[in-house]
């Protein structure tokens, strides 16, 4: 038989024949010791990720095995992006055993911000969502923060038993599996992380104890992310890398608001009030009347003042579709576009319109600040 190799950072097997396909290396590399994949070679070398096919049946039949285990699966959402990271069924496959939530990317969210409502609004979307978390938290992985918490609830509730990490790609959890190991294990192995989505390509198990392992799941391509709709370049632009320094609009009814070439927001009918916007600093917001708003998109999409994305980019965009929201007098409420951000409204009353494109969730929620 023959033996099957590993890739030591992102666990896919090895193979040296197809340089398209998951796992190849080059036939001289496959015989050293701690050998990574050329795909993850070029991301810790020169931060860029090689694209290789895999669909996403494989992804859910890897997890298929969760269900028959006893474990604590932990599920890793983007705070950012917490519909769009979404697992939808993740019941299918991890049988009874606990699930615990974990937000990450808390950096980049406003000081001003309770941690306190954001858990409970987490708590409230999984519960619509059909998930019972037995406990939700949030840390950032980048900056190491409320990673103690995290690691107590850990090893609260899984009760001896093994620890699964399970996300959407993207959600940075690479990058808390890395930053435990930095701040808890021995480990010197550390797995591949990257800007792009599809990084993580197979399970990978660390071993914890004498008889435990951490295992780290392959990220599942949710196709409703934003992540997966546009170019690595725009991407750059529109998921924040720092806190978001929120932007304040007084706009009058028929008003509208662009999130670059992304997204608009159409303040329909209500007495005058500001806008807050909450997106990446690098997202370039363009105020407007709703009358002049699909002719400015027509003629200017992807120009510099509705971008990103940028040039014809926004041609391989799913078309943008209307949503309609009501908020009522005294209620002050948060429209959350996935992977974007968010703008807060309300509190006078206002009838708003948010084009975003199609599958990509926007939803109200209570404000945050
Ligand atoms: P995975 O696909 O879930 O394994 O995600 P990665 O760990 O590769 O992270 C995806 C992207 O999110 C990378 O650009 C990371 O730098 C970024 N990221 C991960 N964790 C955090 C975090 O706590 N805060 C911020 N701001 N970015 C993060």
């Amino acid at each position: 038989m023959i033996e099957t190799k590993s890739c030591a950072g992102c666990g896919v097997t090895l193979q040296t024949e197809n340089q398209r396909l998951p796992g190849f290396i080059p036939n001289s590399a496959i015989d050293k010791e701690q050998v990574i994949c050329q795909r993850c070679f070029r991301i810790k070398h020169y931060n860029e990720v090689a694209q290789v096919s895999m669909d996403d049946d494989d992804f859910v039949q890897i997890l298929n095995g969760i269900a028959s285990t006893d474990s604590l699966v932990v599920k890793v959402v983007d705070i950012f992006d917490f519909n769009g990271s979404w697992l939808s069924g993740l019941h299918r496959f991890v049988g009874n055993n606990p699930i615990l939530l974990v937000g990450n990317k808390l950096d980049l969210l406003p000081q001003a911000i309770n941690p306190n409502r954001l858990v409970n609004w987490m708590r409230y979307e999984a519960k619509q969502l059909g998930l019972k978390p037995v406990d939700v938290m949030l840390c950032s992985a980048k900056q190491g923060r409320g990673l103690d918490q995290l690691v107590e609830a850990i090893v609260r509730y899984r009760r001896q038993e093994d620890i699964y990490i399970v996300g959407a790609t993207n959600v940075g959890k690479s990058t808390l599996i890395n930053t435990l190991l930095r701040h808890y294990g021995e480990n010197e192995l550390e797995l591949t992380t990257s800007r792009f989505p599809g990084t993580t390509l197979d399970m990978i198990e660390i071993p914890i104890d004498e008889r435990h392992s951490l295992f780290d799941t392959p990220g599942i391509i949710n196709k409703d992310q934003i992540v997966h709709m546009v170019d690595p370049e725009d991407l750059k632009l529109i998921s924040p890398e720092t806190r978001i320094n929120p932007k304040v609009f007084q706009l009058n009814d028929q008003q509208t608001l662009f999130l670059g070439g992304m997204a608009r927001v159409d303040f329909v009918s209500g007495k005058r009030q500001p806008f807050v916007v909450y997106v990446s600093n690098r997202m370039h917001i363009h105020r407007t009347k709703l009358e002049k708003a699909d002719e400015l998109f027509e003629t200017h999409a992807g120009s510099k003042i509705l971008s990103p994305p940028h040039g014809e980019n926004h041609k391989k965009l799913p078309p943008l579709q209307r949503r309609t929201f009501r908020i009522r007098p005294g209620e002050k409420k948060d429209i959350v576009i996935s992977g974007l951000g968010w703008i807060t409204v309300g509190e006078v009353g206002a009838s708003v319109d948010v084009h975003a494109p199609r599958g990509v969730s926007v939803i109200l929620r209570n404000a945050l600040i």
